[in-house]
């Protein structure tokens, strides 16, 4: 299986924050959306970082409340690891799981083509399996 794949099930969406905006914003919008990370781009499809509700939480022990002015620059992850389309699902779950994050921007020459999260790729890997094993149930009762 193929990143392609996981994403012709989800879409190619990504909700994307410009650098300049605070972390206020930034709940809001992973509120609004329903996700757990944002891509940090300005809007021209390429991109300056990633920031998850977790760089929220630590920050917020550590600095409390005057965080939510701050710039969500201040708080992303600037060395964004990304995958391309035609990337082997497994390969990349081992990677989520080895680095520690769940989100991952897909690109295609340099640009956003996706985003598949952790979830993504549990999900399409199990459908995968079900379907594997349907197949094989199948073959013994005939
Ligand atoms: P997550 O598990 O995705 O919520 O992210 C955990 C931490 O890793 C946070 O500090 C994120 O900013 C960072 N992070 C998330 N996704 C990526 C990624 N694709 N590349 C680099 N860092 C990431």
């Amino acid at each position: 299986l193929r990143i392609a794949d996981v994403l012709r099930h989800k879409g190619d969406v990504v909700v994307t924050i410009s650098p300049d905006e605070t972390v206020a914003a930034l709940l809001a919008e992973l509120d609004q959306h329903g996700v757990g990370a944002l891509v940090v781009s300005r809007g021209d499809g390429t991109v300056e970082g990633i920031v998850s509700e977790r760089d929220v939480v630590r920050r917020l022990h550590a600095h409390g409340a005057a965080l939510l002015e701050q710039k969500v620059s201040s708080i992303m992850t600037e060395e964004v690891h990304t995958c391309g389309p035609q990337d082997d699902v497994e390969d990349l779950m081992v990677s989520m799981t080895q680095h520690r994050f769940r989100h991952v921007p897909v690109l295609v020459e340099g640009r956003l083509a996706g985003i598949v999260s952790i979830g993504d790729v549990v999900k399409t890997r199990l459908d995968d399996l079900e379907a594997e094993r349907d197949q094989l149930t199948a073959y013994i009762k005939t």
